[in-house]
């Protein structure tokens, strides 16, 4: 996490326009979710923003359920335990990742310093090949060379949530 900030993440991400949709439902958000797990290659780290409700728990559960890491309602928000950490049994295309592979659901948004930072254990996470997927990632700043995605999230009015991504690694993978 504090090696080098890898130079393509910020020189490719600076003009290119996110892909945006729109979900009008939970369930239309764990599809996209879905979707989104059947691009990821480990090892690759997620980056959730929004606010509050805006659905970034519900779119980690399409996207570890999609992995065969757990079943949806086996995701749930880790704001109290920090991180939860699940082993992909069954990846779809085992080429992917010949080696398991684990994922790592973290939820920064109780974290109040970098000391609680780093008794997460997320260097250990980074150091293996891994899908790390945080949501509040803009708590802190991540350096890490890392392949990485950023995912914004927003309301749209009822149930509709705007769902902004910044494909950092392959921009065009994830439309
Ligand atoms: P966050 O993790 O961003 O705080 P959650 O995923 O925990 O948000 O909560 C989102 C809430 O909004 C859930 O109760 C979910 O059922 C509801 N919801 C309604 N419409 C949507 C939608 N289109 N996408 C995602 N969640 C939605
Ligand atoms: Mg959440």
């Amino acid at each position: 996490m504090r090696s080098r900030k890898r130079t393509r993440v910020s020189s490719r991400s600076g003009n290119v326009p996110a892909n945006e949709f729109v979900t009008h439902s939970a369930e239309e958000t764990i599809a996209k979710g879905r979707e989104i797990a059947s691009k990821l290659r480990p090892p690759v780290l997620v980056l959730l923003k929004g606010d509050l409700g805006s659905g970034k728990t519900t779119l980690t559960k399409g996207i570890i359920s999609a992995l065969g890491a757990a079943k949806e309602e086996d995701v749930t928000s880790p704001t109290f335990n920090l991180v939860h950490e699940f082993r992909i049994h069954n990846l779809a295309d085992s080429a992917r990742s010949p080696q398991p592979c684990k994922v790592y659901h973290v939820d920064l948004y109780r974290i109040e310093s970098f000391h609680d930072l780093e008794s997460l254990g997320l260097e250990d996470a980074l150091s293996e090949k891994a899908i790390v997927i945080i949501e509040w990632p803009e708590r802190f700043t991540f350096r890490t060379d890392w392949p990485t995605i950023e995912i914004r999230l927003d309301h749209a009015g009822g149930d509709s949530r705007r769902i902004a991504i910044s494909n950092l690694i392959a921009q065009n993978e994830l439309t």
